[in-house]
């Protein structure tokens, strides 16, 4: 009867999205707030100018942070803006996760690309650890997943060319999608430098 039911039936939602929980503590009464969100790509950091893992980047993203001066949290029994500590897990894992690398830093006011070469595995990335131990034991099923897809981007961060490379679901032959040039192309080859959003 809402927009919300018919985004639940749209095959977008269905095979990518998931649910994240922030897990907020208020440092001063130790009060634990959650703040459930959907998503359906994880803008991951990238922490590392020359080389790192997807894992780094997954570690990065859901390490706690802390929240203080300009980035306090209002907490509802003390009253009054205060300190916390925050935490993001997953919930619900969607059924392919979309992985977005944030290839950029800030220098002065200006953005930079980032051409760090980020490793990432083509088979069996497990999310298991970003799991929160709360959430339903049926969402555990299948944390395992395997790349079908990465997305390119080379040149610049505002004029730039874009490429993908796709698994096929039967042959598992990897090909090469660049404008109208599409060529079979070895595992090997699905690592690259310019992956800029994996599919798993
Ligand atoms: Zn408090």
């Amino acid at each position: 009867a809402s927009r919300g039911s018919i985004s639940e039936t749209s095959i977008i939602t269905q095979l990518f999205e998931g649910q994240l929980s922030y897990q907020v503590m208020c440092l001063e009464c130790k009060t634990v707030t959650e703040k459930p969100e959907r998503f359906t790509i994880l803008s991951l950091p990238v922490p590392s100018k020359s080389a790192c893992s997807l894992e780094d980047c997954l570690k990065c993203f859901f390490q706690q942070d802390t929240l203080t001066w300009n980035n306090q949290i209002h907490c509802s029994l003390c009253g009054k803006k205060q300190d916390a500590v925050v935490k993001a897990a997953i919930t619900k894992a969607p059924q392919i996760i979309i992985l977005h690398l944030k290839r950029f830093e800030w220098q002065d006011k200006h953005k930079r690309k980032l051409s760090t070469a980020i490793r990432y595995p083509l088979s069996n990335l497990d999310l298991s650890p970003y799991m929160a131990q709360w959430s339903h034991e049926s969402d555990h099923r299948d944390v395992e997943y395997n790349l079908s897809a990465v997305v390119n981007h080379s040149g610049f961060l505002d004029d730039g060319h874009y490429t993908a490379l796709c698994k096929h679901s039967i042959t598992k032959n990897w090909y090469s999608f660049d404008d109208d040039h599409v060529t079979k192309i070895p595992n090997s080859s699905v690592q690259t430098d310019t992956a800029y959003l994996l599919f798993y």
